[in-house]
């Protein structure tokens, strides 16, 4: 048998009368839900039971459970061209929770599941109290300034 042909099939036109590939088009058109199927698939295929969330919002796309084990889902597309361990941030109520983030790239079929990273994090400066974005957990002051200044005082008092 020689290789299938796609020839003899009827060509897809857009509204706008240019021929399109029906993959491609549902590719664009329902991509969010293309993934999530995907994403259960893979998951059904690791063991998992799985629930999906009806709703179009929240925090948890897919809550699947294994061994008495609950696994609360976020289901992020991976840019096609993107490897190795990419890390999206949490929300914070995703980070409370406990959220994994199923990654799943649509061109090559990759999937994995891992944690996210943590959230960004607004706490006041110590030096000024100004309320700052935290990139890291430890960071204290709002700007290098207030970090220089709050290091002259430290050294003038201690
Ligand atoms: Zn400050």
């Amino acid at each position: 048998m020689k290789g299938t042909s796609r020839g003899s099939q009827e060509q897809q036109v857009t509204s706008a009368g240019r021929p399109v590939t029906a993959d491609l088009f549902l590719l664009h058109k329902h991509k969010g839900a293309r993934n999530e199927l995907a994403a259960t698939v893979w998951l059904l295929d690791q063991g998992y039971e799985v629930f999906r969330n009806i709703s179009q919002h929240g925090a948890v796309d897919i809550i699947a459970t294994r061994n008495g084990e609950i696994v609360f889902i976020d289901v992020k597309a991976r840019h096609p061209s993107s490897t190795g361990a990419v890390g999206a941030r949490a929300t914070e109520e995703q980070y409370e929770r406990g959220v994994k983030f199923l990654y799943i790239n649509a061109a090559t079929g990759e999937i994995s599941l891992g944690d996210p990273l943590p959230p960004f994090v607004t706490a006041p400066c110590d030096l000024c109290g100004n309320l700052f974005t935290q990139k890291r957990s430890e960071q204290r002051y709002c700007s290098r300034n207030c970090r220089e200044r709050a290091k002259y005082h430290s050294r003038r008092s201690g």
